[in-house]
């Protein structure tokens, strides 16, 4: 697919639309709602009608403008509905199914895996972020990154990136952060409330997950997990799991970490990163209809605990 003529074709759609309503994956992260929330306050200087529906999503993110208005349902009919950061229609957050009840759609993303699920599909499968991504639509619109539309993209680019740790990280995107400091956007402050900053059901969460941790196959795969009765222990909250899956990948010799978190009786979501160029987590992922990108992936898995952890090391087994 020629990604320019499909960054035409979204250009032209916005611009010639009116009502708009922005999506996001379920379980959204910093890059779903900085995305989601950059996007809204981007159309609204252009004097669109706007609505951000998006499942739960942690606390820490609120510090960022116009988070009031983020919306659990769609609540009517729209000209264009836009997914941002959603590799499928399948892990789409959409309860009222308002999506594909709109005349056009559009997919902004930066997963390999996209299915192109919608009518225009601009996807930047290099690309740190869909926050980094919505830069270059911006400029196309010309939209002005205002600080506070630059905070709401730092925070996608600075999550997704791990901190401008991983290898999609390129020249453009500190380009990028450099323009957004130029704009007035506090970078160590999106620090404190992303990485640096945990609550304190987060930190008793980890520590039960740290207590848990195996390392198998000499050490190259480390593997943990919480369960529901954990959650209810410590009190976690959306999020509240964020960073548990990087105690394992930090460990000297780790290829593979992988963290089980049970979402409900027996229903498993799974976290998987790796450490090595030579294995893409992601095709683990897929073999249990996941998906996700080659360093860090993910998919649910229904089924015991102990059928879960066997399933997973025996897939991870057949990369290393
Ligand atoms: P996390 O472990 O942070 O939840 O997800 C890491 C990455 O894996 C996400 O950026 C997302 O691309 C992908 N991912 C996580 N869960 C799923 C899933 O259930 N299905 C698919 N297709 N991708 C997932
Ligand atoms: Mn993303």
């Amino acid at each position: 697919m020629n990604s320019e003529i499909e960054l035409d074709k979204l250009i032209n759609l916005i611009n010639n639309n009116n009502k708009f309503a922005i999506f996001t994956h379920e379980s959204p992260d910093g890059d779903a709602i900085g995305s989601s929330l950059a996007l809204y306050m981007g159309l609204k200087e252009l004097k669109k009608e706007v609505d951000i529906i998006t499942d739960e999503y942690p606390d820490c993110f609120n510090f960022l403008k116009e988070r009031d208005k983020i919306i659990s349902k769609g609540k009517k009919d729209y000209d264009v509905c836009i997914a941002l950061d959603c590799a499928t229609e399948k892990r789409l957050y959409d309860p009222t199914k308002a999506f594909y009840k709109s005349i056009h759609t559009i997919s902004i993303d930066h997963h390999a895996s996209n299915t192109f699920y919608a009518e225009c599909n601009y996807v930047e499968d290099k690309s740190p972020a869909t926050c980094k991504t919505l830069v270059r639509i911006f400029k196309k619109l010309n939209i002005a990154i205002t600080k506070e539309i630059g905070e709401a993209i730092m925070m996608g680019i600075i999550t997704d990136s791990g901190g401008f740790r991983y290898d999609t990280v390129d020249d453009e995107t500190f380009e990028i952060a450099a323009e957004m400091l130029d704009v007035g956007v506090n970078i160590s402050n999106i620090y404190r409330n992303t990485f640096d900053k945990q609550t304190k059901s987060q930190f008793e969460l980890s520590k039960i997950a740290t207590s848990r941790l195996k390392f198998i196959n000499e050490d190259r795969i480390a593997i943990t997990y919480i369960t529901l009765e954990d959650i209810k222990k410590t009190n976690a909250k959306t999020g509240d799991h964020e960073g548990i899956v990087n105690i394992g990948r930090k460990v000297e010799g780790v290829l593979v970490s992988i963290f089980l978190r049970e979402t409900e009786k027996n229903i498993y979501k799974i976290s998987l990163r790796s450490n090595s160029d030579d294995i893409n987590v992601s095709e683990i992922a897929e073999a249990f209809d996941g998906g996700g990108h080659s360093k860090a992936a993910g998919c649910i898995i229904n089924g015991s605990l102990e059928k879960a952890i066997n399933d997973l090391i025996k897939e991870t087994n057949k990369k290393i």
